[in-house]
């Protein structure tokens, strides 16, 4: 079957990503209400849901603060034979209080169902990942389940993500706005911290100190850390962090485990 222009655009679009610690995303929901103001404030997919909307993406023909999901973009990872690292919904939340519960059972029957994928899903809606949590038990192997934040404020959400069944939990301290020393990293498996990019980024800078005290409490602990980026006008700006780039990976610790075992 020949695919038409969108098609081709949706399947770039999904296959392949401009976050570094993803391979390809999965936007089988997009639009978002803010939740967190400081981190919802500079939320890109607002600036960017526009444009893929002109572009004439049938996915995108709403509004960006509309929530919709999209039973054409559920079977994706089926068509993707080689492995890949997927981020699920970066144009959304997967756990968006307006995506039904029913709809996160069918995207869960996929991930089980393409063990050759790990799927990395990122919250700002935790309790709602907590209340998910006890209506399915124990997540699939292959999901990694994440929060992000970046102030002492919204440090509860970690112990949401604590209480999650995952073989993987992570933290997104991006963009970091504030030391976020001390910090309880049990239970956590991998971290990852960023500062913020786009037209704000002089107002919350990110002090280089914070992300050094967070990369040796990793280092102490034996957690992996990837450096995402400085705080800068573009993103993935200044990628150093004392001199070389931090990209490690959960996997790295899981090895070490058998290793050891
Ligand atoms: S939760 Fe995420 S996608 Fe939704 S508005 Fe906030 S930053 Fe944007």
């Amino acid at each position: 079957m020949m695919m038409t222009n969108n098609q081709r655009i949706d399947s770039r679009l999904a296959d392949g990503s401009a976050i570094s610690w993803t391979m390809a995303t999965w936007n089988w929901a997009t639009g978002c209400t803010k939740i967190d103001p400081q981190i919802c404030d500079s939320c890109y997919m607002f600036s960017l849901y526009p444009r893929l909307r002109k572009m004439g993406l049938p996915t995108y023909r709403w509004r960006p603060d509309e929530v919709h999901v999209h039973e054409s973009m559920l079977q994706k990872p089926l068509e993707w034979k080689k492995p890949r690292r997927i981020f699920v919904n970066s144009m959304s939340d997967f756990f968006h209080e307006r995506i039904p519960f029913e709809f996160l059972d069918r995207v869960l029957d996929i991930i089980r169902a393409t063990p050759q994928h790990t799927y990395q899903v990122l919250t700002k809606r935790p309790w709602r990942m907590t209340q998910y949590g006890h209506r399915i038990g124990k997540y699939p192997e292959n999901m990694w389940l994440g929060v992000s934040l970046g102030t002492n404020e919204m440090k509860f959400k970690i112990d949401h993500l604590r209480q999650a069944k995952a073989r993987i939990r992570f933290l997104s301290l991006e963009p970091l706005l504030e030391s976020l020393v001390p910090l309880d990293l049990t239970g956590i498996d991998w971290v990852i911290v960023g500062g913020m990019s786009g037209t704000h980024w002089r107002e919350h800078e990110m002090r280089r100190d914070w992300a050094r005290e967070i990369r040796n409490l990793c280092i102490q602990k034996g957690i992996p850390f990837f450096f995402k980026q400085s705080s800068g006008f573009k993103p993935g700006q200044g990628t150093f962090l004392d001199g070389r780039r931090w990209m490690q990976y959960p996997e790295d610790r899981l090895a070490h485990r058998s290793a050891a075992t």
